[in-house]
């Protein structure tokens, strides 16, 4: 890629001239949202869920966001155009921008925007082949009282240290619970077990983030009359389940075939985990917003 560009603000700047203040509360405190979304093909992938989805996390952290979702969504789609991409990661952040270093929100006087767009780091093929290892941590899911974990913000530490707690068990994703117990999704994607043809997820309850991925599965199981649900699950429903994957923007559907030492069912990616991966693969590129040309900005 020749020249990077970001948009930063109200502007796009050239990559090395893309930093933000040490007074932004993003940087500070945490205090803003994001959203990491998914170009295929030059379709962005279920645009509107993931600007539905920032809308709401910022709505409920009291966040102004200082665009209109119809001009933000067309500055992603810009984005991705002056970078002249057709395969892309896309990262998305509201900051609540910059202010004085006491915490106090209100003294930021402007959400600060960036918009990232760049060519993507795929999951190395032979994970979607072999299936891979993880471990359950000590760590617990955020309780959704405490900060929802539906909200998409950029207070990520619990998730770090979950990653912290993979590393250290020499894996690269970890399981957590949730403060009862019943598990909730991993460090950055969400969770599905199989048993006995029945496809389960942790309900929103429970406490995780509704993954884009995770609702796309969840349709294009129904479509394909698949037995899916939402239902609650223990770690022992996970090691004696036929199948496990996990979903996420950057993991698409990824197979787990052994979890805390324990093999889950034949030790290779399952039957009806490959079958949501070919049909997930199938709808990426088709389903979201088109790049090109130009002109069009259409959600399908
Ligand atoms: N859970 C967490 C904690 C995540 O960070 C992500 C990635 N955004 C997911 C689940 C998967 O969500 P999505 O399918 O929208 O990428």
């Amino acid at each position: 890629m020749s020249e990077q560009w970001i948009f930063l603000n109200n502007r796009f700047v050239k990559k090395e001239e893309a930093v933000v203040s040490v007074y932004d509360h993003g940087f500070l405190y945490g205090d803003g949202v994001f959203e990491g979304i998914r170009m295929y093909n030059g379709n962005v992938f279920r645009l509107d869920d993931h600007m539905k989805r920032l809308y709401e996390s910022a709505h409920s952290i009291m966040l102004q966001i200082p665009f209109e979702k119809e001009e933000l969504t067309e500055l992603v789609v810009e984005t991705c155009r002056k970078n002249g991409l057709q395969d892309a990661y896309i990262r998305l952040v509201i900051s609540r921008g910059v202010g004085d270093l006491g915490l106090n929100p209100y003294t930021c006087k402007e959400a600060g925007v960036i918009i990232i767009a760049e060519p993507l780091a795929l999951f190395p093929k032979r994970l979607y082949e072999t299936g891979i290892e993880v471990v359950t941590v000590p760590s617990r899911r955020n309780r959704a009282d405490v900060l929802s974990p539906k909200v998409k913000s950029l207070n990520y530490l619990n998730n770090i240290l979950v990653k912290i707690e993979a590393s250290l068990a020499g894996v690269n994703e970890a399981l957590m619970m949730n403060d009862q117990g019943y598990v909730a999704e991993a460090s950055g994607e969400n969770i599905f077990i199989v048993k006995d043809g029945v496809i389960k997820t942790p309900p929103g309850y429970v406490g995780a983030l509704e993954g884009i991925t995770r609702n796309a599965i969840i349709e294009l199981a129904k479509n394909a009359q698949l037995d899916i649900r939402e239902d609650v699950f223990t770690r022992h429903d996970v090691y004696t389940a036929d199948e496990v994957f996990l979903t996420g923007t950057a993991a698409e559907v990824i197979a787990v075939v052994k979890v805390d030492g324990r093999q889950i069912g034949n030790g290779k990616p399952g039957e009806i985990t490959n079958q949501l991966l070919a049909l997930f693969r199938e709808a990426v590129s088709v389903d979201g917003t088109k790049v090109y040309p130009h002109s069009e900005v259409q959600v399908s």
